[in-house]
């Protein structure tokens, strides 16, 4: 298999900070191979490659951060690309967060599906897992074995009536990419709201982005959700997301995941480029 960029560029005008609520527009342009997935704050003229190294570890989202300049939220974009296999993209954008949209990765997923992807002269790299590879903290578990295919199973345990606890298995391919996981949206606890307010987040939150588990066990907003264990998916998606910034390559193994969020993502896959270089190799996609 070859990299891939975007056949042309586009635009996605005026979506909306969760966050930050600030109002932005985003610019794609193709890259060439080995270019990796990079934003450009043209507001500050500064460009963030999403990656590892550039990550500021936060359990709410995913932030890049360099040369003091910051851009959150990069999680969903970034887990399209994983999902459908693009490797090169140059991203511009004004302000300090990636748009909302709909909670979740599809917008994203539509646009690149109409502009088209083109492959690039360059093999496509993965990182293929040897040995098994062991991350806890706390009651959060993440390890990845080794394995031909890139399988996730992720497991939650809510303390919310609907969810409870579950787990979903999801083989990462672009087909079951669309049809299983890029519009599932993100969700938030309304216990937690308030405190997320008074903090000064979710300034662009609303019932039309977020699906809110209400402190009574339902969904308050059940009519936005497509699956009944859309949180669950969700968390594949952040997850998908976040495990592209080990160098914006797919990791080939069985990840098993429980509990886990943004910072221990992070964590984990710094954990595994810089630490485990033994328990894995980098291979061409075939
Ligand atoms: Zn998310």
């Amino acid at each position: 298999m070859f990299q891939t960029t975007i056949k042309s560029p586009f635009l996605i005008n005026g979506g909306i900070g969760l966050h930050s609520g600030q109002k932005t527009n985003l610019a794609f342009h193709p890259a060439p191979a080995n270019h990796g997935i990079v934003f450009h704050r043209t507001d500050k003229d500064v460009f963030l490659p999403a990656n590892y190294r550039f990550v500021r570890p936060s359990t709410l989202c995913t932030l890049l951060i360099k040369d003091d300049v910051e851009i959150q939220t990069i999680e969903h974009l970034l887990s399209v690309c994983n999902g459908m296999g693009i490797d090169n993209l140059l991203i511009e954008i004004k302000s300090e967060e990636v748009p909302i949209f709909d909670g979740s990765g599809f917008i994203f997923y539509e646009k690149f599906n109409q502009v088209g992807v083109k492959e690039l002269e360059q093999p496509k790299k993965a990182i293929k897992i040897t040995d098994t590879v062991y991350y806890e903290k706390n009651d959060i578990v993440i390890y990845a074995t080794e394995a031909n295919q890139s399988n996730f199973t992720f497991s939650i345990d809510f303390e919310h009536k609907q969810i409870g606890a579950q787990e979903f298995s999801f083989l990462l391919n672009e087909r079951n990419y669309i049809e299983q996981i890029v519009r599932a949206k993100t969700f938030c606890m309304e216990k937690d709201i308030p405190k997320l307010k008074e903090m000064g987040l979710i300034k662009g939150g609303s019932k039309e982005n977020a699906i809110i588990l209400a402190d009574d066990g339902h969904f308050e907003n059940i009519e936005v959700m497509t699956w009944l264990n859309e949180p669950n998916l969700h968390k594949i998606l952040d997850q998908v997301g976040d495990f592209f910034l080990a160098d914006n390559m797919r990791i080939i193994g069985n990840i098993y995941s429980h509990k886990s969020g943004h910072a221990t993502h992070f964590e984990f896959i710094r954990y595994l480029m810089e630490e485990c270089s033994d328990k894995y190799k980098i291979v061409n996609l075939v």
